[in-house]
């Protein structure tokens, strides 16, 4: 396209957390190009989902573009006018809350969306609702990780930035992280970082394309974390390469900890973990040799009963080889979602408000009750994975979705739908009718990433802006504007803000977000790079590495863990262990991926991988449609036969429709963050 032809519009992609900074290419109102920016976090660069599946969605026919109300009778949706949508929310929401109280109702963020949106919607919910039952999809990936990090460090975030990991770092340990297929420009980063010397140890059940570069990959039995990290310390201290200086002026509880670490000798976890006993050492020495060693982890180690510990026993692994507060160092999760980060951190969790404050902590109740001018119910809300029980028991009897599909994302499908189905009122704010919107009472149109102003938060805590590029026809609103409708109408009045105005809102409110704002953002001192809280005051520069010379928690905890196995294990009836994760072509439920024809012609169906062994076994070949079977359901898809997974495992990406994977998965929850075990559950596999 020719320069005058067409308006750039800098902005971040709306995918995976790294939080790539690309140009929208408009020309008369329609996004026609995307084109890599000089972002910190992706120095032009760009994957195939940033690059063709950014923009087809934005105008894409299928979009909702009038509010529509559920016919009772017919049970078909019927277009309505934003006064009578909203009229109707408003009166069954208020209804309920009066007659049942405020914890009947719920309502769910959408890690998608722009900060000052997921701030707004838990500030819906905690005043017009009058419950605390709001929370975000981190609860299904990386609420363990909020726990275990906040409890060993005092912060539940990235300790480093993808630049200094990928250009400081002499080691990376990888564990339970597919970043070439989940988070593609960080793994092209790994990659080139892996080229140019940087050791790599790759810790997956699956040939990763990743663990082919790698100097070691141990390729373990999911469920087996914990006894790989203890492993890994009990190495490390038997060979004295630990970091006594650091563990003496840095850390509290070592000799705690050290006592459970000698219960699991090289020997025994080789054992459990299913991995050669020299590699195990290996790896260790070399983690604990190396000058600067980064941990990088995803939901391979968040998404089992024991996630939470698994983040605790990676944070112990750190500190005793005393890597943090340094470039090229410390424990690093990789978030899902592009603003997975920031619906955390703006407060969309039943226990805590913007900024990490705990709802029971001293004053807290009572500093937004002041900010916001009402009452706030004083009690924890539910985690978004518990609701759907107490929707079954009729304790929550209205919910308020917004942007997420929890029928195709959340585990045991079957038990979602009965869940919802048994709701008196479900609104959704989206973008498509997607699996649960057609299941919703109201649908309300709000708006793309590429339609508003406002700022996404990436896996480094840095907060970037994504700015209005195009309007699309219809009378979609600014999801903003519904929620403040919804106060207004619901009894707490609110004036109509813009999106820098929450942002200045938030900052008043949110001590790690104090200096950051749109114009702050915006402005040549920060020139595109964006802020990382903690960011405590307007001059504050933001905080690229934490922990440096302090925890923030004061001393690192170094915590005793156990290794416990995963709930579901295999069986006679069920002979396979089955794992969960994404493919390169599409994000989570493909709401916006699969409205580009290209990445669906080259990706487009689900198939499940079968090791060599186990399908000469039950007799399949590469190709074959399989059933595959759990406690909770069936399905069918493609086998996809090679050596990628060990024998007696299989792995499925669970974005597809057809042959949906969390039919099969578990809703066995972690014990402290309520986070499902997509990452085990027990399956066979038969031939159609
Ligand atoms: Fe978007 Fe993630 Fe790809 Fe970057 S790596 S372009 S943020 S999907």
């Amino acid at each position: 396209y020719r320069a005058w032809e067409v308006k750039r519009v800098r902005t971040t992609c709306p995918h995976c957390a790294t939080g790539c900074q690309y140009d929208l290419i408009v020309k008369d109102n329609k996004i026609v190009d995307v084109e890599g920016a000089d972002g910190p976090s992706n120095h032009n660069m760009v994957c195939v989902k940033g690059r063709s599946g950014s923009f087809d969605f934005v105008d894409h026919p299928d979009r909702v573009r009038h509010p529509l109300i559920k016919n009772k009778e017919t049970g078909e949706f019927e277009q309505a006018t934003w006064e009578e949508a909203l009229d109707y929310v408003a009166k069954k929401f208020t209804e309920l809350r009066d007659t049942y109280g405020g914890d009947s109702l719920a309502g769910f963020a959408c890690a998608r969306s722009a900060n000052e949106d997921i701030y707004m919607l838990q500030k819906m919910v905690r005043t017009a609702f009058h419950t605390n039952n709001t929370d975000n999809c981190a609860r299904v990936c990386h609420a363990p990780t909020v726990a275990g990090l906040a409890t060993t460090l005092g912060s539940g975030a990235m300790t480093n930035t993808i630049e200094d990991i990928t250009q400081k770092s002499d080691l990376i340990l990888l564990v339970g992280s597919n970043p070439e297929h989940a988070h593609p420009v960080l793994g092209m980063q790994i990659r080139r970082a892996v080229h140019k010397g940087t050791k790599l140890i790759v810790v997956d059940p699956r040939d990763i394309d990743l663990a082919h570069a790698a100097d070691v990959h141990l390729k373990l039995t999911p469920g087996t974390n914990v006894a790989f990290a203890n492993g890994m310390m009990n190495i490390i201290l038997s060979e004295g390469l630990e970091d006594r200086k650091f563990i003496d002026e840095r850390t509290e509880n070592f000799e705690e900890m050290k006592k459970v670490i000698d219960k699991y000798p090289a020997e025994k976890v080789a054992e459990i973990c299913h991995v050669d006993v020299d590699k195990l050492i290996e790896a260790a020495k070399m983690y604990a040799s190396a000058k600067n060693a980064a941990i990088i982890y995803c939901l391979g180690v968040t998404e089992h009963h024991t996630g939470t510990e698994g983040v605790m026993s990676l944070s112990n692994l750190a500190m005793i080889t005393g890597n943090f507060g340094r470039p090229g160092c410390g424990v690093n999760p990789i978030r899902g979602q592009n603003n997975v980060q920031g619906a955390c951190d703006m407060g969309a969790s039943p226990d805590q408000f913007p900024g990490y404050q705990k709802l029971s902590a001293p004053g807290v109740l009572e500093k937004f009750e002041k900010a916001w001018g009402t009452k706030l119910n004083p009690k924890e809300g539910t985690k978004a994975t518990e609701c759907f029980g107490k929707m079954l028991t009729k304790e929550i009897r209205g919910l308020f979705i917004f942007g997420e599909d929890p029928v195709r994302t959340d585990p045991d499908t079957a038990h979602v739908i009965k869940a919802l189905k048994n709701l008196d009122f479900l609104v959704m704010d989206e973008l498509f009718l997607t699996e649960t919107a057609k299941m919703a009472d109201v649908v309300l149109p709000g708006r793309s990433y590429a339609e508003k102003e406002g700022t996404f938060s990436n896996t480094e805590r840095r907060v970037q802006r994504i700015r209005k590029a195009v309007e699309i026809e219809g009378e979609t609103r600014e999801d903003i504007w519904i929620f403040t409708e919804i106060m207004n109408r619901m009894g707490y009045p609110q004036p109509h803000l813009t999106s820098a105005q929450v942002m200045d809102e938030v900052a008043s409110v949110t001590p790690s977000f104090a200096g950051i704002s749109h114009a702050r953002l915006d402005s040549e001192e920060v020139a595109g790079r964006g802020l990382q809280w903690p960011c405590t005051a307007k001059d504050h520069p933001g905080t690229p590495i934490m922990h440096v010379g302090k925890f923030s928690r004061g001393l690192g905890l170094c915590n005793p863990i156990e290794y416990i196995p995963s709930m579901e294990l295999p069986d006679e009836e069920y002979p396979m262990k089955m794992m969960t994760g994404r493919v390169l072509y599409h994000y989570n439920a493909c709401a916006m991926t699969d409205k580009t024809e290209g990445l669906n012609e080259i990706s487009g169906h689900s198939f499940i991988e079968i090791n060599t062994e186990d399908a000469e076994r039950i007799g399949i070949k590469d190709g074959d449609r399989v059933k595959v079977s759990s406690r909770r359901g069936s399905i069918e898809t493609t086998a996809n036969v090679s050596g990628k997974t060990n024998p007696g495992e299989c792995w499925m990406p669970f974005h597809f429709l057809d042959g949906g994977a969390n039919w099969l998965t578990s809703d066995a929850l972690d014990s402290i963050s309520s986070t499902p075990e997509y990452k085990v559950c027990a399956v066979k596999i038969e031939n159609t």
